[in-house]
């Protein structure tokens, strides 16, 4: 089973590739983490990466194609794999449909977290830190604005400010949009509401996805 997730910034992406890690037993391929990876142990892509990146440039798009095709050959990846921050842009989604298709692991399915802006806005801007112990916390959820694990100070991330967080969804809507138009036209593709608590976007996911080969 080889999927692509999508997702608005605070869809709960994060969280859901995890418990889809859990429930299927295959690779969370966050495009991220490769980078990072290739990077600390200085591959040659690692090193031309970071050659970009200490330029102040974005990694071009045909290089971290390069990166995906790699982890993608890896053993771990024979039951399928789940692809999580990838692609984020038309010119992407094109790249990547081409390299499946030349490596011979042809996308199953993509999986969209659909989420209203407003509601984003309202999970995001009310996401504290710790200063401490780092861990995540809703301001529903706070205690007197203390950490609930650890009692020290909780902060609100300058990524986490909502014009800043306003300013993510506008580029999400322009770059970011489009690719799940791409993907309803050239895949098969399961749309989630996302607004909904964390169990129940699960669910929805374990049904939608339940008819796709899972040896
Ligand atoms: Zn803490």
């Amino acid at each position: 089973m080889r999927i692509v997730l999508l997702g608005a910034p605070g869809s709960g992406k994060g969280t859901q590739a995890a418990l889809l890690k859990e429930m299927y037993g295959i690779p969370h391929i966050a495009t991220g983490d490769i980078l990072r990876t290739d990077v600390a142990e200085g591959t040659d892509l690692g090193k031309k990466a970071e050659s970009f990146m200490n330029d102040g440039q974005l990694v071009p798009d045909d290089l971290i194609l390069e990166m995906v095709e790699a982890r993608l050959g890896r053993p771990d990846t024979r039951r399928g794999w789940l692809l999580d921050g990838f692609p984020r842009t038309l010119p992407q989604a094109e790249g990547l449909r081409d390299m499946t298709e030349r490596i011979d692991q042809k996308v199953d399915a993509g999986v969209i977290l659909n989420v209203d802006a407003e509601v984003v806005v309202r999970r995001l801007s009310g996401r504290r830190v710790c200063e401490s112990c780092q861990s995540v916390t809703n301001v529903s959820e706070m205690q007197a604005g203390a950490c609930p694990l650890c009692g020290e100070k909780l902060v609100l991330r300058p990524d986490d400010e909502p014009q800043v967080v306003r300013k993510r969804i506008e580029v999400f809507e322009a770059q970011t949009r489009p690719v799940f138009a791409f993907f309803n036209e050239h895949y098969d593709v399961i749309e989630i509401d996302a607004s909904k608590p964390v169990d129940q976007v699960t669910e929805a996911l374990r049904v939608g996805l339940d008819r796709y080969d899972h040896s």
